[in-house]
């Protein structure tokens, strides 16, 4: 039988993600509730490795729920692939007697909880924090819905001034090698094409679309580019683009880091608690070595060796909703 749980550690874990804050506070206070002891582990497992570990109470957490970013600081961390380093991590989690780990983060610290949970007597509990959205088994991710109104913000604002001047924008949105952010925030602003990696893009059909609008006096033209896109993202488009059609007015606008700060979103803060809570009473109750997701709008709890990098198996039907709606 699994031994009752008594002090827990907390961590955020790679790339950051709004509602980070969240999850760390519904984790300190849920733990709390159940008497645990709670313990935030500094920059991700580098602070496990560094011993840069506090004691976390109630209000350690106050007035965090609105912030973007974490409070406990995130990072990656080389030493952590490394046996010798996950050793060192392990003997300063047991100085203060941790015997279980929420992590929170994308799929590269979900492998890394899941190597350390396999080689040490610590049960590892993660948590999707990603603005990509790009972890399989799981309809959401923390951040993602904070990112892509961002994203969505941000169009509308150049369509604005795409509109003033008759200008083609091509926007780069994040989302690493997935094309959420893209499709997701194209549809919501009526992009009038999204090109993403998951879908190869053929050039030939994006500038038969833009001059066909053109053919139509279409006044704005807007195209949103997944960071991850395999033709090379907002300018090698727009550089082919301005070749073929010197006429056209051309401005690439890359969204950049904006993507991933800012106050979290009601549904990212939502999602976050409801995790964040399920993440300890996972410890709490023995399941062990497993994320936590919703799908379906209910708790889902996958093994950590099954999380897995979400391809995404895109429906025609998006593309054919881009296409109509953007006439
Ligand atoms: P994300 O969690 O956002 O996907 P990374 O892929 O950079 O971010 O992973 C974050 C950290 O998780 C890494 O810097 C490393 O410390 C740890 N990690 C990732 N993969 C492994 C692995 N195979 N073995 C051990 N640790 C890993």
């Amino acid at each position: 039988m699994d031994k009752k749980i008594k002090k827990i550690g907390v961590l955020t874990s790679g790339g950051d993600a709004p509602g980070m804050n969240a999850a760390i506070r519904a984790v300190v206070r849920t733990g709390i509730y159940y008497g645990l002891e709670v313990y935030g582990i500094l920059r991700g497992y580098a602070g496990m490795i560094e011993n840069d570990i506090i004691k976390m109470e109630s209000r350690s957490v106050a007035n965090i729920i609105q912030r973007g970013g974490t409070i406990l600081k995130t990072g990656r961390c080389d030493e952590f692939f490394d046996y010798e380093g996950r050793k060192k991590a392990y003997n300063n989690l047991k100085k203060p007697g941790i015997d279980g780990l929420v992590i929170i983060g994308g799929d590269g610290s979900f492998r890394g909880a899941q190597i350390f949970s396999n080689e040490f007597d610590i049960p590892c509990i993660g948590l999707p924090g990603t603005i990509d959205k790009d972890i399989a088994g799981t309809d959401f991710t923390i951040g993602f819905d904070t990112a892509v109104n961002t994203a969505v913000e941000a169009i509308d604002k150049i369509r604005d001034t795409a509109e003033a001047h008759d200008r083609l924008f091509i926007i780069e949105v994040m989302g690493r090698d997935a094309g959420y952010i893209a499709l997701h925030s194209g549809i919501a602003t009526g992009a009038e094409n999204i090109l993403i990696p998951e879908r190869k893009t053929v050039i030939e059909d994006v500038i038969t679309a833009i001059a066909e609008k053109e053919r139509r006096q279409k006044m704005v033209n807007l195209i949103v580019v997944a960071e991850g896109e395999e033709f090379g993202g907002a300018y090698e488009v727009a550089k082919v683009i301005k070749e073929r059609l010197p006429e056209q007015e051309v401005r690439v606008c890359v969204l950049g880091h904006i993507q991933r700060g800012g106050s979290p979103s009601c549904f990212d803060r939502l999602i976050a608690s409801r995790m964040g809570y399920a993440a300890v009473e996972c410890l709490v109750e023995g399941k062990h070595n497993v994320f936590v997701g919703i799908l379906n709008n209910r708790m889902h709890y996958i093994p950590l060796n099954e999380a897995v990098k979400k391809k995404q198996r895109l429906s025609e039907e998006w593309m054919r909703i881009v296409k109509i709606l953007s006439a």
